[in-house]
């Protein structure tokens, strides 16, 4: 049995594996018979309209990544030396790379330990009126307290940026029972499509723009800092250099590999969140024995599969669940170094404490999750955890 459940994979389940839904590859044969195969061509405009329409966005513009659109976000809140940002401590390196290359002076906030998102007491703490921004991640792709977190930054007009990397497909249900899909609610959200979300072009990402007058000054930053977007529409003759930009469209190769999943997402998304109510079905009896917790959903939030996580008692459990797995020849892994704490942070900043995210970091253990994972192989994973807690 073990053999049969591995042998797919070099005798090694592994955490993630890109996959092909559909016709990704037929798509990207089409592109290039189609005579363009850079930027902003039919299959990315396709992309950008069925991700719009599916979960009722603003204007959506692929990007090279989801760290390109948080860079783009930063340009376009014209971040300036000294602006300061909040963003959580318990995060992709991204956000905090975006900023702090407009010069931007960060406050890393705590978590919640229930939620792992951004505590709205640690946004309270740390505002001020030279806040320009609160970037925030929806961890898990469970959202963050949206109402909150709004009404906090609204009273500093601080934009909100969504880094919703891990949350394509997730709602957030405000307090009247309404619900708008994450990335749809700050001024900005940016996705992943990078190899290790629900739905990968490889490397790839887009930007939502919330609010309409965001658009014009995307197109251009999007473009090299240049009006050329609007010489493709024949609205100018000749395009100039007009804000400050980069390169941030991805090729139309990327962007036809991703309109063939994306065309399929209700499926992908199902067979995701099936494994991922396997998993939690499959280990519930452990969390009531206090051997560990599981992800936990608030009511105002949804399931969208995109992690699937352990919080283990300390950390020398953690690490030799782990250890113990790998010995079951599956690969299980850690998320996250606080940022606070890494080198980079720490040239410019005195080391402080956040005690929620350092304790989380030391704790937390993700499951392997992918699309062409089987309900056996979960129930494998499942079965190993269970030995581990049973032997010590
Ligand atoms: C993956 C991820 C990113 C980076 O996405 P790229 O598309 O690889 O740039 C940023 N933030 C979070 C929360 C992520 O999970």
């Amino acid at each position: 049995l073990f053999y049969k459940l591995i042998e797919d994979f070099s005798k090694i389940l592994p955490f993630n594996k890109p996959f092909i839904a559909g016709r990704e590859i037929e798509y990207i044969k089409e592109a290039v018979a189609s005579g363009k195969i850079s930027g902003g061509g039919a299959f990315s405009s396709r992309s950008e309209n069925l991700i719009r329409d599916s979960f009722s966005l603003g204007k959506v513009l692929l990007t090279t990544s989801c760290t390109d659109a948080l860079e783009m976000a930063a340009l376009l809140l014209d971040i300036q030396p000294g602006d300061e940002v909040i963003l959580p401590s318990f995060n992709f390196v991204s956000a905090a790379n975006a900023f702090a290359l407009r010069g931007a002076h960060i406050h890393f906030a705590d978590i919640d330990p229930q939620t792992l998102n951004i505590a709205p007491a640690e946004i309270e703490r740390l505002i001020s009126a030279r806040t320009r921004a609160v970037s925030i991640v929806h961890y898990a792709g469970v959202a963050c307290e949206m109402e909150r977190i709004s009404e906090i930054a609204d009273s500093t007009k601080s934009a909100i940026v969504e880094d919703a990397a891990l949350a394509f497909d997730s709602y957030y249900i405000f307090r009247d029972g309404t619900r708008k899909a994450l990335g749809g609610i700050g001024r900005f959200g940016a996705f992943s499509f990078h190899e290790t979300k629900n739905i990968i072009a490889g490397e790839g990402g887009a930007i939502v723009l919330n609010n309409e007058g965001d658009i014009e000054k995307a197109e251009i930053v999007r473009e090299k800092g240049t009006d050329r977007a609007k010489l493709f529409r024949g609205e100018v003759d000749k395009y100039t250099w007009k804000e400050l930009g980069s390169s941030f469209l991805p090729s139309e190769l990327t962007a036809a590999f991703l309109f063939g999943q994306l065309e399929l997402y209700r499926n992908i998304q199902n067979k995701r969140v099936a494994l991922w109510n396997r998993y939690r079905d499959c280990l519930s009896d452990l969390e009531k024995e206090g051997c560990f917790k599981l992800p936990f959903i608030p009511s105002y939030a949804t399931i969208n599969a995109s992690v699937f996580y352990l919080i283990c008692r300390n950390e020398k459990e953690r690490n030799g669940l782990i250890g113990f797995l790998l010995e079951r020849r599956i690969k299980a892994v850690f998320h996250y170094l606080p940022l606070h704490l890494s080198p980079y942070y720490l040239k410019n900043s005195k080391i402080y404490k956040l005690p929620v995210t350092e304790d989380i970091c030391a704790r937390i253990i993700r499951l392997p999750l992918f699309y062409e994972l089987s309900n056996e192989q979960v129930d494998y994973i499942a079965d190993s955890v269970r030995q581990f807690f049973k032997r010590i």
